[in-house]
This record gives C-alpha cells, structure tokens and sequence, in this order.
C-alpha cells in the first residue's frame, strides 16, 4: 500500500520551532527551573511529557510575577511589552519563542502608533495571540471580530489608522472589513498579516484526499482545526477516518485500499503521526 503523508500535516513552523525551544533548553541547564508562559501547544501528550521532565506551566501575570529565577518561555503566540519589562525587572531569563510572523505585528503596531496612528486588529478579541498584539500598542485599539462589527464603532475621518489581522484571522472576512473600513476612513494603512499555515494545510489535504482510496486525519477529539480537516478529507474522499492516536486505528479499514493519504491537525506531535504511518506501511 502506498501511503501519502502531508508535508504540512501537525505543528506549523511557529509552534514546533517554539517546541523544540523548551526541549533545547532543558538539554541545556540541567538543575534550572524553566517555565513556560501557558501550555506551549494545545497538546495534553506534549504538555504531560515536558511536565514529567520539569518544565512548568504558568497560567496568570500574577504567578508570572512571583517568579525570581530561572528561565520562562513564551510561547509562539506572543505576549504583551510589559510581560517581557515585568521578567527583566525580576531578573528572569526569557527565552523568546514568539513566532516570527507574531513578532512582525507587535513591531508593526508599535511603529505605527508611535507615529500617531491608532489601531484596529481583525480577530478575536480574548485570544492570547490579540491580547500580546494589544500589549505593543501605545495609540488607543479597536479589535473587530466580525466585519459586520466595523459599524458599531465610532471612526474619526481625521484620524490616521493602522490595520492588522490576528495570524489565523479569516481571509475573507479581513478583505471584507478592508472595504467597509476605507469607505469610512481616508487615512488607514492595511497590513495583511494573516499566517498561511492553516490555509495551506487544509489545501493539501483536499489535494491528497482527491487522489487517494483512504484518508486518515489524525488530531485531538476538541480540536476544530482537526475537525475542519476532516470535513475536507471527507468531502474528497468518503473513506476519511478521524483517529487521536495510532490506537485509533484500525487497520481492516485499509485492507483493500491501494493509496492511503494522512494529515494532521495543528496541535499533533510528529511522533504521532509517525507511529500512523509505520502501522499503514506495514
Ligand atoms: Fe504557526 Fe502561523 Fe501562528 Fe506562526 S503565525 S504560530 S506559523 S499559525
């Protein structure tokens, strides 16, 4: 049985990068205590399994402030400014795993206000990745969840605005509020920041399903982008099976198929979808 696995299947670049951190840095000062600021991916295994080798999850700035020593991690979502003069003032070492593509909206909007300009940010307005993006800003913000929202607010022809989505925003939904937006405002200045990573994935895996006999999404039960996935697959393929884990599994449903494809939601550890693949090429 050939067996096609997505390149893009399980974490993108911003989370295993910010993964990988946290396990480099406990090879690396053995006896220190390292701490990560929230759970470094929405993954109980990863989660669980960094835990066991001491690694602990802060969960509030409150906890945060009482940490005098060792190391804290922040994660790929990004935190707030002051999260990082809180950590200097106590004499922490952060080690900074925010996504690259995060960082690049914290200095947009730190710029732009400095230059007068206000901010509007397109997502979800209690999400950690707006709420760091909210902590870099120095002009007054608006978050605009949905387009039909832009109206409610009240917008100052005379002002001068910057616009920036959060990273998984919806791409239509931000070219919608782009629109209403210059309708209203002459002096606005729009950033498409949205990261491709969910895009792309979600194109594979319709691509794979389209040309194989079966299709196995593997991601947590709760996990909607998992779930999304699988109605992709499904839609392309009526033989897509949505497992967790290779126990999941069950390999009578393969028995007469030629061509398996795989893919993986977001939050899916690499040796996960691995131990799928060695169990269907067997
Ligand atoms: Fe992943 Fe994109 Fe978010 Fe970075 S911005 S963490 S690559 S989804």
């Amino acid at each position: 049985m050939e067996v096609v696995l997505a390149k893009t299947a399980g974490f993108c670049f911003g989370v295993s990068r910010a993964v990988e951190q946290v396990y480099e840095q406990l090879e690396k000062n053995q006896g220190v205590p390292i701490y990560t600021f929230g759970p470094i991916v929405h993954n109980e295994e990863v989660v669980e399994d960094l835990k066991s080798k001491g690694v602990q999850v802060i969960n509030t700035e409150e906890e945060l402030a009482a940490v005098e020593e060792g190391i804290v991690i922040i994660r790929a979502h990004g935190v707030a400014k002051r999260i990082y003069d809180l950590l200097e003032r106590n004499g922490v070492t952060v080690v900074d795993a925010t996504c690259p593509f995060v960082k690049k909206i914290h200095k947009k909007v730190q710029e732009s206000s400095r230059a007068g300009r206000e901010i509007i940010i397109a997502g979800n307005p209690v999400h950690p990745e707006v709420q760091g993006i909210i902590g870099w800003c120095e002009t007054p913000v608006t978050v605009i969840e949905q387009p039909e929202d832009v109206e409610r607010y009240q917008w100052d022809p005379n002002k001068e605005y910057c616009l920036v989505a959060q990273t998984t925003y919806h791409y239509q939904k931000f070219i919608n509020i782009i629109e209403i937006l210059k309708k209203v405002l002459y002096n606005i200045i729009c950033e498409n920041t949205i990261c491709n990573a969910t895009h792309e994935r979600q194109a594979e895996a319709a691509q794979i399903a389209s040309t194989v006999d079966a299709m196995i999404v593997i991601g947590g039960r709760n996990s909607s982008n998992t779930q999304k996935l699988y109605e992709i697959c499904r839609g392309k393929c009526k033989d897509t099976y949505y497992i967790q884990t290779v126990d999941g599994l069950d390999t009578g449903w393969l028995t007469s198929m030629k061509k398996v494809g795989i893919t993986a939601g977001a939050s899916t550890p690499r040796n996960i979808i691995q131990e799928v693949v060695t169990v269907c090429q067997r």
